[in-house]
């Protein structure tokens, strides 16, 4: 939705005046950079009419194969609120006390214009009058916007929004703990994550009494047919995970018509339960009785790839790790295409705590 629909307080947007960027790159904390003519400049906010820095679009957060599930229809990019649109500005500013550091809304710039540096997150403001232009906030200006940003979003680039550290992940683990369990945000979060890495994911509405699945994704391509239920365990009870989503792969069995077999379906949980909880003794125990491969991430694996533009593929249940095989360090190593910076056992991210 545009915001020419919802508010009257917009006066400007930002486009190319006739020199488009040829390609983008980005290295870790720094804001992207666009090649325009034969320069690289540094990139800065277009000024976006729907910002996708800040909002999700419908057809990101609903998954039509599941047409029973109820789905809180919450767009926020961030979960913690944390980014607000400044009418004075007109950019998206960043309210550091709140802020994460999640890099959701980083890795949605289509030109890489959101990044963060000494702990703190920073929207570049405009920069070159050379390349780019103020209009009017029109329909037209609207529509000329969206053809040039329709344009920036077929360069092939990947985000590099930060490398990861044992650090910055013992920080964004300390921020969630004062989360309150019953609170949205780690259902958000881990929604938003999965839309990032290039899957469409519905979470349940809150007081959605129907079913207890926290959420169902699938995939956004037309060619991808992977779909699954998720459990999200952000608190201590890991092994009541593995028992729900077996739980929800027969209710969505079932009920909605969804084969077993097709359901990829997952955990994700903040850190790796630790092997004498029986939550990987329960996993294997799926796998051996009805062949079915329960995929764990942890919230730290999830960033990491999102802060890399990785590109996975959950269908092929890459994530699995189960009692004889706690880790998904190589698999997301593989993804990453080189050496995870987190130590072992750290937070419990990649394999269990030591
Ligand atoms: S930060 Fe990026 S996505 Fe957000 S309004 Fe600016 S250009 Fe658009
Ligand atoms: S980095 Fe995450 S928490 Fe911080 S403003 Fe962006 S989306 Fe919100």
């Amino acid at each position: 939705m545009s915001l020419l629909d919802r508010n009257d307080r917009r006066k400007h947007l930002t486009v190319f005046r006739s020199i488009f960027p040829r390609d983008i790159e980005q290295t870790y904390n720094e804001p992207a950079r666009l090649l325009l003519s034969e320069e690289w400049v540094i990139s800065s906010c277009m000024s976006c009419d729907d910002p996708p820095c800040m909002r999700l679009s419908e057809h990101e957060i609903e998954c039509p194969e599941f047409p029973e599930f109820s789905y809180e229809r919450d767009f926020s990019v961030c979960p913690v609120r944390a980014i607000r649109w400044s009418y004075e500005s007109e950019t998206p500013e960043i309210d550091n006390r709140l802020c994460i550091g999640c890099g959701l809304c980083a890795v949605r710039c289509p030109v890489g214009a959101i990044y963060r540096k000494d702990n703190h997150m920073g929207v570049v403001r405009r920069r070159s009058e050379q390349y780019t232009v103020r209009i009017p906030y029109t329909r037209s200006g609207v529509e000329k916007q969206r053809g040039q940003l329709t344009i920036v979003n077929k360069i092939a680039w990947k985000h590099r929004f930060q490398k990861e550290s044992d650090q910055i992940m013992r920080k964004i683990y300390h921020a969630l703990s004062n989360v309150d369990g019953r609170s949205m945000i780690p259902n958000l979060l881990v929604r938003n994550l999965l839309i990032s890495l290039g899957y469409k994911c519905a979470i349940s509405r809150s007081g959605d009494v129907y079913t207890r699945i926290d959420a169902v994704y699938s995939g956004k391509a037309s060619w991808d047919k992977t779909l699954g239920a998720i459990e999200i365990e952000f608190g201590r009870d890991t092994l009541d995970a593995s028992r729900s989503i077996l739980d929800d792969i027969a209710v969505l069995h079932s009920r909605s018509n969804i084969d077993k077999d097709r359901n990829c379906a997952m955990v994700v949980c903040l850190s790796f339960p630790n092997k004498r909880q029986g939550y990987f003794q329960v996993i294997k125990d799926i796998k051996n009785v009805l062949g079915l491969e329960i995929q764990t991430l942890s919230l730290g694996a999830l960033l990491i790839l999102t802060w890399n533009s990785s590109i996975i593929n959950l269908g092929k249940k890459e994530f699995y790790a189960d009692f004889d095989h706690l880790s998904i360090r190589q698999a997301t190593e593989f993804r990453l295409g080189r050496t995870i910076n987190i130590s072992e056992g750290c937070l419990g991210i990649l394999e269990p705590k030591k």
